[in-house]
């Protein structure tokens, strides 16, 4: 099903975000979470693709088409191209059209020093197009509340975005953020500058002390206060942790829907156990 239709009867939508496994561990290592993701029932569940094209890249597709087929939940395949050429592009709709796949995450891809980047695409909104003109796919692409670490503001970042939307995105997936003005402001943003199509706020429950160090190094998001303190008081008791940060997502889920926001995505990290504590902590808000 695509996901246009999925904005179009539904509201209060609520997505799943995972990552493949390793290259090592073979895809079967992912398949009980899979499982346990899907028995959650989200409205989709999309599967990340490394900007390289490599690695655990050659499970994305497989896993999307498992997360339907034998779940029977829609799938969102992401799909970047800094490192990719037109011919490798067509290679992969090729296999989506194959596998059934109807809905992509068009992505630039983050630009890595070390690997030399292709220059087919540019941006976002050229494999926006490219993708459009190639299949009947629903294409959705990624946004930013406090704008992207590239940008020189926000407002160039929207007026960016705009660019992908007309270039056919439908619906867009926003980074994460733990301050949820961040979001309100964006949305009301883009709403002016013409944006019409449905954003859903990315939430990642931060449940252990790496993603708290990978957070502050690389992530970009602002921390408010509040999220400093509780992380600092909890760093080193891992359950007491866990639990701090699931309820900070449950929080700022509630308070999003009480919003109004379009919908909900839900980086899971592959994390069954938090994707369920949160599901059944927001059930009723869902279908309220
Ligand atoms: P773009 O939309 O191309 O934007 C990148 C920068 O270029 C921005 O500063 C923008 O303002 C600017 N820009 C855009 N269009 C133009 C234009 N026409 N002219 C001039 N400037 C322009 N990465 C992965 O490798 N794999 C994944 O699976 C993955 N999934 C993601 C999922 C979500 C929901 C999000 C939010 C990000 C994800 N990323 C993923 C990270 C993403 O690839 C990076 O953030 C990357 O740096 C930008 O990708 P983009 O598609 O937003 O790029």
């Amino acid at each position: 099903m695509k996901i246009s239709e999925i904005f179009a009867t539904k509201k209060n939508i609520f997505s799943f975000e995972v990552f493949p496994p390793k290259k090592t561990s073979g895809i079967e290592t992912i398949s009980t979470k899979l499982e346990a993701m899907s028995n959650l029932k989200p409205d989709f569940i999309s599967v990340t693709y490394g900007a390289g094209g490599g690695g655990a890249s050659i499970y994305t597709a497989d896993m999307c088409r498992s997360i339907q087929d034998d779940f029977h939940i829609p799938s969102m395949m992401h799909l970047t191209c800094v490192n990719s050429s037109k011919e490798t592009v067509l290679e992969r709709l090729e296999l989506m059209k194959q596998y059934g796949i109807e809905n992509v995450l068009a992505l630039r891809g983050d630009i890595v020093p070390d690997v030399p980047r292709q220059t087919d695409f540019m941006h976002a909104d050229e494999l926006v197009s490219f993708i459009r003109e190639n299949g009947d796919f629903h294409i959705s692409g990624a946004c930013y509340p406090e704008g992207h670490p590239e940008s020189d503001s926000l407002t160039d970042d929207i007026l960016n975005l705009k660019r992908k939307v007309e270039a056919g995105a439908e619906h867009l997936v926003s980074q994460l953020f733990f301050d949820n003005d961040f979001f309100y402001d964006f949305r009301e943003k883009a709403v002016i500058a013409g944006i019409n199509v449905p954003i859903e706020a990315g939430i990642m429950p931060v449940v252990n002390k790496a993603q708290i160090e990978r957070m502050v190094t690389t992530c970009g998001a602002s921390l408010p206060p509040k999220f400093v303190k509780m992380m600092t008081r909890f760093e080193n008791s891992p359950e007491a942790l866990k639990d701090a940060g699931i309820a900070y997502a449950i929080d700022q889920i509630i308070d999003l829907y009480s919003q109004g926001v379009d919908g909900v995505h839900l980086y899971t990290m592959n994390q069954p156990e938090v994707a369920e504590r949160i599901s059944e902590a927001v059930a009723s808000i869902r279908n309220a």
